[in-house]
């Protein structure tokens, strides 16, 4: 029995597909997008999350974890002796029965607006075998969604797809070399998944987060708008940057250095797109 470890799940959500959704984000990804604002989900550990504020300083949790671990470092004993509850393990770990049971209670909501379930992340792929398992237990009880990079082996791609009702993929940047600078992976399987996925006839979306002076360059939007051309792919979604993308990397000690500068408003470039008859919407 496959287990996954979920670090959030987001109820009534109108972003992630068709309807009404419950997303659930699973923690795990191959790549290191510079922009990524999710960063709790991208290794499988089950790091220990920090509330921002409400610390004292106390060192309690550091001496509880050295005590356990001859290192200074948070472990599962410091959660227990922080006095103002700030510490968590960032997901949990669910089955695949388990979460179907958490999901079901709002098929019903859910089901009434042509809605249903998203997984997300991270990258949902990372979690295959567990979502091999999930999505035909979900299969005709309510829309099943993927929310992807695209990042992942072709088999289990096709495999996944198979047993999916409606995707969401990302295309950040077609040149390679930039697509290794700024993710950590070559895009060589994320394109070649994608023609997989025009090929399937299944219902998708293509989503592009705007990053300034990175993917939001005349010279990226306009290789996108070529190649959803070239693919008969007739629509866009673009997404604006987020600058509150560096918000939960202190929780997890990490710091947000993005090469890029954020000050600086991203370009959607809507006419790249339109002039080549595809359509735009902004998110
Ligand atoms: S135990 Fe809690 S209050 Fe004390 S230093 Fe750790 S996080 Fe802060
Ligand atoms: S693919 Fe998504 S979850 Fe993975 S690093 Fe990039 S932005 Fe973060």
């Amino acid at each position: 029995m496959n287990k996954a470890l979920v670090f959030s799940i987001e109820e009534f959500s109108t972003f992630d597909g068709p309807g009404i959704r419950t997303t659930v984000f699973l923690k795990g990804c191959p790549l290191r997008c510079e922009w990524c604002h999710n960063p709790e989900g991208q290794t499988l550990d089950n790091e220990i999350v920090k509330a921002q504020s409400g610390c004292v300083f106390c060192g309690c949790c550091i001496q509880a974890g050295l005590a356990a671990s001859g290192k200074e470092k948070l472990t599962k004993e410091s959660i227990t002796v922080c006095p103002n509850r700030l510490l968590r393990f960032a997901a949990k770990e669910y089955t695949a029965e388990e979460l179907v049971q958490k999901l079901s209670k709002n098929f019903r909501i859910l089901n009434a607006g042509g809605g249903g379930v998203t997984f997300s992340g991270g990258e949902p792929l990372s979690s295959g075998a567990f979502l091999l398992e999930i999505l035909p237990l979900l299969k005709g009880k309510t829309n099943r969604a993927l929310q992807t990079s695209g990042y992942c082996e072709p088999k289990l791609f096709e495999q996944v797809l198979s047993e999916t009702d409606y995707v969401l993929y990302d295309l950040k940047l077609m040149e390679p070399e930039a697509h290794i600078r700024y993710t950590g992976v070559s895009n060589e399987k994320i394109l070649h998944n994608f023609r997989t996925l025009v090929k399937s006839k299944k219902p998708f979306v293509v989503r592009t987060p705007l990053i300034p002076g990175v993917t939001d360059t005349p010279k990226n939007l306009g290789a996108i708008a070529a190649f959803l051309k070239e693919q008969g792919v007739g629509a866009i979604d673009l997404l604006p940057y987020n600058k509150m993308a560096g918000g939960k990397y202190a929780s997890i000690g990490r710091e947000f250095q993005p090469s890029f500068d954020e000050s600086i408003p991203s370009q959607p470039r809507r006419e790249l797109f339109e002039e080549l008859g595809i359509r735009v919407n902004i998110l």
